[in-house]
């Protein structure tokens, strides 16, 4: 069984988005909970939410893998943006509590030029002021491409904040393959050996959910360009081995390629075909 999905819009609410998925064939999906590059949330409507609910269950889909905007940074240099980014995620995470269950992805954040160091305590104390014991959601960390000075560009640096946070039962990690292949995981030639490393840094237990992405750009070029599946150097044969890799088998895989929804039904139908080689 694989879950497959991809990022859809949140413009028309909640159960807006399940129907959309269902009819692309996903059975998972990703949103912005607020504009990506702004800031402001939509209100959310109770039934709307339960609507969506019914439509999950009787469609048989699995997590949903939610995004924060692109704004969000909690490692700024900038005292102002990292307390608007910490007031996003709070907010977000009590939004997130009327789909209790799911994940909610951030990117950890670019240092601005303050260190590695420096942003991995600011991201942990972040996380540390908004972590509750008795929230549902399970916040995870991205892979970077490690552009400019974002944090996450390797393992280790996740593992350097995860150590840091006291509710590791709340957090984990969200692997975006377009990411780890411009930070310089040849996951095309050693996928074995990749995960293998993710598991000693950081444990694959702590692995929750896969962005399905190909790369515009060559392995450790840190550029983050995604590309669709296939068409760019990870390819067809890697991204299928990826699918199929029975250490990531059964978490939610979230397409972020550069498509219509014509394209994303594509993708989802290739995916799919595979569980029948
Ligand atoms: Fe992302
Ligand atoms: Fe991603
Ligand atoms: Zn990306």
């Amino acid at each position: 069984m694989f879950y497959i999905g991809n990022h859809v819009s949140f413009s028309k609410g909640f159960l807006a988005m399940g129907k959309l998925e269902t009819k692309l064939g996903g059975n998972v999906f990703a949103f912005f909970t607020r504009n990506p590059r702004g800031g402001n949330a939509k209100e959310i409507k109770n039934e709307d939410v339960l609507a969506l609910l019914q439509w999950m269950k009787e469609h048989h889909f699995g997590k949903i893998v939610a995004h924060a905007p692109y704004t969000m940074n909690l490692c700024s240099a900038k005292e102002k943006v990292r307390d608007f980014s910490l007031e996003m995620l709070k907010e977000d995470l009590i939004r997130m509590e009327y789909l209790p269950g799911n994940y909610y992805n951030f990117h950890p954040g670019s240092h601005l030029g303050q260190g590695v160091e420096k942003g991995i305590y600011l991201i942990a104390d972040a996380l540390n002021q908004t972590l509750k014991p008795e929230q549902n959601t399970i916040v995870l960390l991205e892979t970077m491409a490690g552009k400019g000075t974002e944090i996450g560009g390797n393992f280790e640096e996740l593992k350097a904040i995860m150590d840091l946070v006291e509710r590791k039962d709340k957090l984990g990690v969200c692997l975006d393959t377009c990411h780890v292949w411009d930070s310089g995981y040849d996951i095309v030639d050693n996928l074995d050996g990749v995960l293998e490393e993710f598991n000693r840094v950081i444990g694959l237990e702590h692995l929750y959910a896969i962005h399905f992405n190909d790369s515009m750009n060559e392995r450790g070029s840190h550029k983050d360009r995604h590309e669709k599946i296939g068409m760019g150097k990870i390819g067809m044969e890697a991204m299928k081995k990826i699918a199929l890799h029975p250490k990531l088998a059964g978490k939610p895989f979230i397409l972020e390629t550069p498509n219509e929804d014509e394209g994303y039904a594509k993708e989802i139908a290739w995916v799919k075909s595979l569980q029948n080689e």
